[in-house]
C-alpha cells in the first residue's frame, strides 16, 4: 500500500500561473521571501507551502510562513547564518529573524513499509505515528500532507501555484478533505481529527463526508497522543479566536471528551444547563477578547473547563466531612492530576488556575475586612472575571457580582466603610458556613 493509493497521480499536478491566482509577494513576509530567494539563487527549489499559501489564496492573513525545499537541512544551515536545526528523526531548519521564525522543511516522503500495521511503528518527536519517513520529491511531500488545501505550493521560481492533490478546487468549494484514505490517515496521526475541526471552523469550511465519516469511531485514538502534544493542540483550538465553534464542533464529533474527559462527564449529566452555559459563555468571552486584542490565558480556559468537575469533587469531599476550603484544595489537586493524565498542563497555568478557584470561596463572602485583602491578591482580576462568568451562567447571584463590581470601583479609602455598610447582609449570613456551592447543582 502506498500513500498515493487512492490518488491518481498519472496526470501530474495542476500548475496555476501567476495571472490566475491572487498571491502577491507584497503579502508575503519579507523574511520568508528572503529565504525563498536565497534558496533559489543557490540552485534549490523554494516553495511556500501549507497555511501560508492556503490563507493567502483565501485573502486571509497567514499566521506564519512555512517553506519547503529540496535542499537538505545541512545545506539550509550552510546558506543561513541565523539558522538552527531542530528535531531528531526529521530535522527542520528554523531561520531566525528577530522574533520571526521561518520554518524550512526538506521535502519528505512517507514510504511504503511492509510491516506497516503489524510491524514496527515509528513515533516522531511529536509523538506522531509515522511510517518509514525519508526525504523525497515535492510530489511525495504533497501527498504526505494532511488536507488538500494544505498541500498547495507557491513556487518562487515562477510565482506559480502547484496543486497535486486537488486543493484548488476544494479551496473554492470551501471543502476540507484529507488526502488519501481518511481512516488510514487518521490512524497514522489521530491529531488530524482535531486539525480537521480547527481548520473547518477557522476557514468556515465543511469537512468532506468521506473525511468526516470515520471520526467518531476513531476519536478514542487520541488517547495515544502524548499529553504535551494535546496541550499544544488545545491551545490552537481555544486561543485562536474560534473557541466557541471549536468547543461545539469537537463535541459534535465526540472529540471533546478525548481532551477533557472529566468535563464531558459533567456535561453529560448536567442539570439546568449550568456547566454548558458557563463553558459557552467562557468561550464566547475568550473569542471576543482575542478579537479585541486583549490577552487570554490558558489558566482561565482550564479554570472554566474544569470548574464543574472541581465543584462536584469538592462537594463530595465536603459531604465526607472536609472543611470547604480543604475540600476545594483537595478537589483541585485531584482534578488537575487526573486532567494531567490526558493533557499536560504546565504548572505556570495550573497554579493560577487553582488560585482562581480558591478565590471563588473568598469572593462568595462579600463584605467584611477580608474583602479588601482579596482585592490586592495578584489573581483577583481573573477570579473576579470568573465570578462574573458564574453569575452569567446562573451559578451565583447577580447581586454578588454587582457587589464586587461596585466594591472595586469605589475609591480605596472608601472601601473600608463600604465593606461594612454595603455588603448584602443576607449573603454574608448565607455564606458564613462557606459551603462549596457545587453540591447543590451537581
Ligand atoms: P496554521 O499555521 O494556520 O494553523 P497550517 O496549515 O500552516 O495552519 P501547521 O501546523 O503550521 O498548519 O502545518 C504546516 C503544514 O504542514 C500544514 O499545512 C500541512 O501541510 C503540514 N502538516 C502539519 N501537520 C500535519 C499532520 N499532522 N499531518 C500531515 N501534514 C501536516
Ligand atoms: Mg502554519
Amino acid at each position: 500500500m502506498s500513500i498515493t493509493r487512492s490518488i491518481d497521480t498519472s496526470t501530474g499536478p495542476t500548475v496555476i500561473s501567476r495571472s490566475e491566482h491572487p498571491i502577491s509577494r507584497a503579502n508575503i513576509s519579507p523574511n520568508a521571501l528572503k529565504v525563498l530567494y536565497r534558496l533559489k539563487d543557490a540552485g534549490y527549489q523554494g516553495h511556500l507551502v501549507g497555511g501560508g499559501v492556503r490563507d493567502l489564496l483565501l485573502g486571509r492573513e497567514p499566521k506564519d510562513f512555512d517553506i519547503a525545499t529540496d535542499a537538505h537541512p545541512d545545506d539550509v544551515r550552510r546558506l543561513f547564518g541565523n539558522c538552527r536545526l531542530i528535531g531528531r528523526r526529521f530535522r527542520l531548519a528554523h531561520v531566525l529573524f528577530g522574533r520571526e521564525v521561518i520554518e524550512v522543511a526538506t521535502f519528505r516522503a512517507l514510504h511504503d513499509s511492509n510491516e506497516e500495521e503489524g510491524g514496527a511503528r515509528h513515533v516522531d518527536d511529536e509523538g506522531r505515528i509515522v511510517r518509514d519517513n525519508v526525504y523525497g520529491t515535492i510530489e511525495e511531500d504533497a501527498f504526505r500532507r494532511d488536507f488538500t488545501v494544505n498541500a498547495l505550493y507557491y513556487n518562487i521560481a515562477d510565482f506559480t501555484v502547484i496543486d497535486y492533490a486537488g486543493g484548488m478546487d476544494d479551496l473554492k468549494a470551501g471543502m476540507l478533505r484529507l488526502i488519501g484514505d481518511p481512516e488510514t490517515r487518521f490512524r497514522e496521526d489521530p491529531v488530524r481529527m482535531l486539525r480537521a475541526v480547527r481548520f473547518a471552523t477557522k476557514l468556515g469550511f465543511r469537512i468532506h463526508p468521506d473525511t468526516e465519516r470515520p471520526i467518531k469511531d476513531l476519536a478514542s485514538l487520541l488517547g495515544d497522543i502524548p499529553p504535551a502534544r494535546l496541550f499544544d493542540e488545545m491551545l490552537k483550538l481555544f486561543m485562536g479566536g474560534s473557541a466557541l465553534a471549536n468547543f461545539e464542533t469537537l463535541r459534535h464529533y465526540d472529540l471533546f471528551g478525548q481532551l477533557f474527559p472529566l468535563t464531558e462527564r459533567s456535561l453529560s449529566h448536567e442539570q439546568e444547563h449550568f456547566p454548558l452555559i458557563l463553558i459557552s459563555r467562557g468561550m464566547e468571552n475568550t473569542d471576543l477578547r482575542i478579537q479585541q486584542d486583549k490577552p487570554v490565558t490558558p489558566a482561565f480556559l482550564f479554570a472554566i473547563f474544569l470548574w464543574q468537575p472541581v465543584r462536584e469533587r469538592a462537594a463530595r469531599l465536603q459531604a465526607e466531612g472536609q472543611h470547604p476550603a480543604q475540600a476545594m484544595q483537595h478537589a483541585s489537586s485531584q482534578i488537575i492530576e487526573e486532567q494531567g493524565n490526558v493533557m499536560a498542563v504546565p504548572r505556570r497555568f495550573s497554579l493560577p488556575m487553582r488560585e482562581i478557584w480558591m478565590l471563588q470561596l473568598r469572593l462568595e463572602l462579600a463584605g467584611g475586612r477580608r474583602s479588601q485583602r482579596v482585592l490586592s491578591h495578584p489573581r483577583f482580576r481573573a477570579a473576579y472575571d470568573f465570578l462574573l462568568l458564574r453569575g452569567e451562567a446562573g451559578e451565583v447571584s447577580k447581586e454578588l457580582c454587582q457587589w464586587w463590581t461596585g466594591f472595586q470601583e469605589t475609591h480605596p479609602k472608601q472601601r473600608d466603610k463600604e465593606a461594612v455598610q454595603a455588603a448584602p447582609r443576607k449573603r454574608r449570613r448565607r455564606n458564613r458556613p462557606r459551603r462549596a456551592r457545587g453540591g447543590e447543582e451537581a
